[in-house]
């Protein structure tokens, strides 16, 4: 067979620990004998980030925004214990947040779903898609802790010096007291990325916040998404045969749980921390969990949801045998390699993807799998549990039966 060709380059960032490893096993086991790979390589890994001071990450992003697709391995985010670790001259940021910030993008999280791995909620058949508001709220407070009886006010001062202000409570006692944020601009960022993202995978999606209390904080979500909705994507909703659905969030929540799935849910901020761990727990594994970063342009960052499995990466050091789940960083690659080849018209590549996603659920459904879901497992064939190395492999040859 002939490799498939590519015609633009995609952005690839390589990471750190076991999903490193698992990252150079996939491109030789699964894409290089098959696709003549142009990439852009943006080395992510700690060492990397400590050597450039962190600009590798800045021209990763760069990268993504002129390309328009990236593929990204797990990385460390640094905390103290790191900091000794690898000798760093900083607590470099979390990447996944300088890539965001640049790309000022939304992130949307999606399960794998296979037969023999059913979700806890018996009736979820398709999978519900999380996208999250990454800016702002709570994350963004102010806090205080008023000690004894006082007014607390809420007060803006306008750049022209106008002052508004409001009272908020008048304590007789000690409590608590916050204040938080959003802008119009992210919150629309927000709302384009979400109905584009919707047009492209064709599923509905849902909105909810609490607007029936904080009727102007939260009305403001519902009334931007709503204009915006009207303006730019009522006609384009119709022709792809999809809704847009606004709630009350305790609503949302009693018909996600008893929905079939197949939509994406978008959330608020907190709302979506919350809910994003319950929905990708009820699916099974974060190991089946997918992770693509879509910005109001139109660029994506495609990566798994996990992090860099760093005990499975001490193992691997010491010479003992790993089972390491790749499905995620593949659904990473075939998700970066179908958006380059509908973007650059070519038919194989796409194709390629879908068979290349096919082959690694379909060897899970025969059986073979890695040991985090053989736990899972209630499929009728019994579990096969084999290290990661050959579960790669067993997808190969499942591929090259396709191809
Ligand atoms: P983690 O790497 O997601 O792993 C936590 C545990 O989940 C693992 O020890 C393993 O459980 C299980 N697990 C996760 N992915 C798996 C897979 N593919 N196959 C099998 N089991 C899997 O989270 P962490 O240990 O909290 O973080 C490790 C490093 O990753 C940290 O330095 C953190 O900064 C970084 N991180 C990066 C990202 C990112 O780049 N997007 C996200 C999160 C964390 P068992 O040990 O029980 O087998
Ligand atoms: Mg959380």
């Amino acid at each position: 067979m002939e490799k498939i060709k590519m015609t633009t380059p995609l952005v690839e960032m390589d990471g750190d620990e076991m999903t490193r490893i698992l990252w150079g096993s996939i491109k030789k086991e699964l894409l290089e004998p098959f696709v003549e790979l142009r990439i852009e390589y943006y080395d992510l890994g700690l060492p990397q980030r400590e050597q450039t001071k962190d600009q590798v990450t800045v021209d990763s992003a760069e990268a993504t925004k002129k390309y328009g697709v990236a593929v990204k391995c797990a990385t460390i985010t640094p905390n103290a214990q790191r900091v000794e670790e690898y000798k760093l001259s900083q607590m470099w940021k979390s990447p996944n947040g300088t890539i965001r910030a640049i790309l000022d993008g939304t992130v949307f999280r999606a399960p794998i779903m296979v037969k023999g791995v059913s979700p806890v909620v018996k009736n979820w058949k398709k999978p519900i898609t999380i996208a999250r508001h990454a800016y702002g709220d709570v994350y963004k407070n102010s806090e205080f802790q008023p000690k004894g009886p006082g007014r607390a006010e809420l007060v803006f001062t306008a750049d022209d010096g106008t002052e508004t202000r409001q009272t908020i409570f008048d304590f007789t006692g000690s409590g608590v007291l916050q204040g938080q944020y959003n802008t119009d601009a992210s919150i629309t960022s927000f709302a384009h990325a979400c109905f584009q993202y919707a047009l492209d995978i064709k599923q509905d999606l849902w909105f909810a916040t609490k607007d029936t209390i904080s009727k102007q904080y939260d009305h403001r979500f519902k009334d931007i998404f709503q204009e915006i909705f009207d303006r730019d994507y009522q006609e384009k909703f119709k022709g792809a045969g999809i809704e847009y659905f606004y709630t009350l969030i305790d609503d949302a929540v009693a018909r996600v749980i008893r929905s079939e799935g197949g939509f994406i849910w978008a959330c608020k901020n907190y709302d979506g921390d919350v809910m994003s761990d319950m929905v990708s727990t009820a699916f099974g594994s974060l190991a089946m969990m997918t992770s693509v970063l879509v910005s109001p342009e139109g660029n994506y960052e495609y990566e798994a949801a996990h992090g860099t499995v760093t005990r499975h990466y001490y193992k691997y050091l010491k010479g003992e045998e790993t089972s390491t789940n790749p499905m995620a960083t593949i659904f990473a690659w075939t998700g970066a390699l179908r958006k380059r080849g509908e973007l650059d018209s070519i038919p194989a590549l796409e194709d390629f993807a879908g068979k290349l996603e096919s082959a690694c659920i379909e060897t899970i459904e025969s059986g073979v799998m890695t040991k985090d879901l053989a736990g899972l497992w209630e499929g009728a064939a019994p579990a096969k549990a084999v290290n990661s190395l050959e579960f790669l492999q067993a997808i190969r040859a499942n591929l090259e039966k396709k191809l």
